[in-house]
């Protein structure tokens, strides 16, 4: 039997071996934590629980599809729902808006506060449609480094369709032309930073996001985002993928221009194919000190990061969701902020996931657990301790204002995470979220590919690669490789 060693259990090294270990290999995966996940992990706290990382589930189906390759009964691992309401958001003029997930429902909410007609919020969902799928077949489902993606159907029909995938404008400038109304361009815009980007600079090709949460839908899975992980990683373990947990490599084993093995703990482990989870900047800085490096890919901006405060919150607020935007009043500074000048703004958008509402054991009764998203650069070294601190007193400012509530005597637990935790706990480069930017209509070229072009039998995984960040292009990641191998 060949093998496969697999370097981290991400998601998408999780979903490697079970794709793998569907194809007859032998796998094991090597985590250097003593849990599976990485970002798609949880934490746990005084009577609260919290998703650690992402809180938002789109296309269920990649999961489905791992459940479906190895044999197995989806219903007896894994169990999700479609949510009826995408997010709830509010704004510092009292302003509230319910994105509802069924498209007529949330244009009609829009035309009844923002007095936006329904049958162009209608138009502009099904553009997004359109382009996705487009899209999806050439970019997100394929290899973007070998001849066969562009000399195929899927490619004809994406270079007659160039014009109208918004590759040309940014998505500020779609979104003002077509929008006009401030707080909707403010809306549409937010999609940017579903891949961590700017929506001042990211082409608008990235409005395809939208159809994602309204036309295919938003879920959430019942046991939390963490049953993602844990439901793959037990359905690995069924399939026979053997795990090993507190196990950093330290190197890739190269003979003759071939990946032949792994050293961990002084240890070489020989295989057939080495595929890496871990960050593609990490990977060959750690793992393959004496390779050439694709240094111009490497050195490519980040995407940006987050800064988290779990919150344990003791009191229930009816007026929020499960997903909570308070936008902030000046977007543009805000992201001239992040990506210019590498800072936080003093009135940043705030996002609250509130998992209990869906889930509600996941805190103490009467209680809430809160988990609060800020998006700030990627780490270079900034006084992160004091933008903390500076930040922490801004939200609390925000949301004790609009909440009209002294949040501050609420919080009964609390943790955070920075860039540079997260950093530290997946070894992703500058604790970036997804990996590289995509502010530029080149970012997805800028991406290393699924193979390495010069070592036979190394392949590379997760939301640093093609085809990019966040979990279903993680999935899509290992899809990819799986076809490749
Ligand atoms: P990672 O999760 O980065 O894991 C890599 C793994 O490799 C880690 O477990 C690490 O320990 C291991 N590793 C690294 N080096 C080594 C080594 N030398 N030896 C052994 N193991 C090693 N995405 C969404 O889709 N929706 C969201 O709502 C969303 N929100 C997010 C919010 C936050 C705060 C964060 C942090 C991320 C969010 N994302 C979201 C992004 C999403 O989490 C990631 O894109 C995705 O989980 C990346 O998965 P991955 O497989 O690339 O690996």
């Amino acid at each position: 039997m060949k093998k496969a060693i697999i370097i981290g259990a991400g998601i998408a090294g999780i979903a490697s071996a079970i794709r793998l270990k569907a194809k007859g290999y032998d796998i094991e995966v090597f985590e250097a934590n003593n849990y599976a996940g990485g970002k798609l992990s949880q934490i746990e706290g005084n009577g609260y629980r919290f998703d650690a990382g992402p809180s938002l589930f789109t296309l269920p189906v990649l999961v489905e599809e791992l459940f479906e390759l190895a044999g197995k009964n989806i219903h007896n691992y894994f169990e999700y729902n479609r949510l009826d309401e995408v997010c709830r958001y509010f704004w510092d003029d009292k302003t509230k808006l319910t994105a509802w997930a069924e498209p007529l429902k949330f244009a009609e909410e829009i035309q009844e506060k923002l007095n936006f007609p329904k049958q162009k919020t209608l138009k502009f969902l099904e553009k997004a449609g359109k382009n996705y799928d487009i899209l999806d077949k050439l970019f997100l489902q394929k290899s973007l480094h070998i001849l066969s993606t562009w000399l195929g159907a899927d490619a004809l029909i994406g270079y007659l369709n160039m014009p109208n995938l918004g590759l040309f404008e940014t998505m500020n400038e779609q979104n003002e032309a077509y929008f006009q109304h401030p707080k909707l361009v403010q809306l549409f815009n937010r999609y940017a930073t579903y891949n961590g980007s700017d929506p001042y600079q990211t082409p608008a090709t990235l409005n395809i996001i939208p159809h994602l949460e309204y036309n295919i839908g938003a879920f959430f899975p019942k046991k939390g985002m963490v049953s993602i992980t844990d439901s793959l990683v037990k359905l690995a373990e069924d399939l026979g993928v053997k795990f090993h947990f507190n196990t950093k490599v330290n190197q890739v084993i190269i003979e003759e221009k071939k990946a032949i093995g792994i050293e961990v703990n002084n240890e070489r482990i020989l295989t057939d194919l080495v595929i890496s989870n871990m960050d593609i900047s990490a990977t060959y800085r750690k793992l393959l000190p004496n390779e050439k490096h694709p240094e111009k890919l490497l050195s490519q901006p980040k995407s940006s990061s987050g800064i988290v405060f779990y919150w344990g919150i003791k009191k229930e607020f009816i007026e929020l969701g499960l997903h909570n935007i308070f936008f902030s009043e000046d977007y543009k500074e805000e992201f001239q902020k992040i990506f210019q000048e590498k800072t936080i703004s003093d009135d940043p958008t705030i996002y609250i996931n509130i998992t209990s509402k869906n889930k509600p054991d996941d805190a103490p009764f009467g209680c809430e657990n809160w988990f609060v998203l800020i998006n700030v650069p990627a780490n270079d070294g900034q006084n992160w301790e004091e933008l903390i601190q500076k930040t922490r007193q801004n939200v609390l400012k925000k949301l004790s204002k609009i909440l009209r509530e002294n949040i501050l005597e609420l919080i009964d637990y609390e943790e955070v995470l920075d860039p540079r935790s997260i950093e530290s706990k997946t070894s992703s480069s500058q604790g970036a979220l997804y990996g590289n930017s995509s502010n530029n209509k080149y970012a997805a070229f800028l991406r290393h590919a699924n193979f390495s072009k010069k070592i036979k039998n190394l392949y590379f995984v997760g939301g640093s690669v093609h085809p990019g960040g966040g979990i279903p292009l993680a999935l899509s990641s290992a899809k990819i490789m799986s076809e490749l191998v």
